[in-house]
């Protein structure tokens, strides 16, 4: 019996559990003071549209700029960050500095094109979000048909009618709504006909294996196919390779983002590649260009 309760006590103190729930504690503190100090940053990532060839949307990432542990992604933080709450007045900055970035590039001559932010289930579940995303919109004086709105299928877990009343509003403001990694939620399909979506965004997943994996190449040519015949827009994203682009352009894909076309670059890089989009109204592709 004794040595029973040495062994639950040994567990209860797990070494490696406490370092980890410290180090969490540390990060979240941290993570409360960043907006503050003004540690974040946005990279955006180019999106080529086929039928153009131009680049007619980028999607904004964020990263945290720490002091000490250097650059750190958000896959490290934002996980976090729903955790604690903190992922409002983040990801609230997130879209005002991404609208405000679009609309100098539109005001600077380049574009236009849409700037796609990542909204958390979290996000979507505070109730004033549609009036946040509108004074967004005003405030920064972007129209709201160049803002474009990523969801996860994770939301369907929510209140149904919550969910497609919200869908509707931020629709009536104009914008537009993608359906991020797609394919990877264990949500069911009757979403796609219930939900007022735009754009489904294939997940890297499914487009890393389609040169190798028949399986893989089934799967990504079902949901375009799925896409159109739902008059839906379909983007493939994590494109790396040419054959990769070779097959999601003869399968009638919309758009494509990747490493392939760009990796995501700060708003500078962004501007000199936009440049590209001039080119392109001349004649010239984007491919030839890059
Ligand atoms: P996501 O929205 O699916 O974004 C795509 C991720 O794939 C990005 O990772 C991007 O850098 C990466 N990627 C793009 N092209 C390629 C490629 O060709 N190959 C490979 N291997 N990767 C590629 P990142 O920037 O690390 O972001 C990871 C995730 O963090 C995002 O996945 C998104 O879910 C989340 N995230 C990023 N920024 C925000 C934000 O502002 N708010 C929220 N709520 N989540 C964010
Ligand atoms: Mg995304
Ligand atoms: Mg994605
Ligand atoms: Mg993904």
């Amino acid at each position: 019996r004794s040595k029973e309760i040495n062994r639950n006590t040994y567990e209860f103190f797990n070494p490696v559990m406490s370092v980890q729930a410290s180090e969490r504690l540390e990060v979240a503190q941290e993570l409360h003071k960043a907006l503050d100090r003004n540690e974040f940053v946005l990279v955006y990532q180019p999106q080529l549209h086929f039928e153009s060839g131009q680049i007619t949307g980028v999607e904004a990432l964020v990263r945290w700029q720490h002091p000490r542990r250097g650059m750190v992604s958000p896959v490290e933080f934002i996980p976090l960050a729903e955790e604690t709450g903190m992922i409002v007045p983040i990801g609230e900055w997130v879209l005002r500095t991404a609208c405000r970035q679009n609309k100098a590039w539109q005001d600077a001559g380049y574009g236009p094109m849409r700037v796609a932010v990542n909204l958390s289930a979290y996000q979507f579940k505070q109730s004033n979000i549609v009036q946040k995303v509108d004074e967004i919109l005003q405030e920064t004086g972007l129209k709201p048909e160049y803002l474009e709105l990523e969801i996860t299928e994770s939301i369907s877990m929510q209140n149904a009618d919550y969910v497609i009343e919200t869908l509707d509003q931020l629709n009536r403001l104009g914008i537009q709504i993608s359906i991020d990694d797609f394919g990877t939620g264990y949500s069911s399909l009757s979403y796609l006909r219930d939900f007022p979506i735009h754009r489904l965004k294939i997940d890297r997943s499914f487009v890393n294996d389609i040169t190798a994996s028949d399986g893989d190449a089934v799967i990504a040519a079902s949901i375009i196919a799925m896409a159109r015949s739902l008059n839906l827009e379909v983007i493939a994203e994590g494109v790396e390779t040419e054959k990769q682009f070779e097959f999601l352009l003869s399968k009638g894909c919309n758009e494509m983002q990747g490493y392939f076309i760009s990796k995501p670059l700060p708003a500078e890089a962004i501007t000199d590649r936009l440049l590209i989009n001039k080119i392109t109204a001349t004649g010239h592709t984007f491919m030839q260009n890059n």
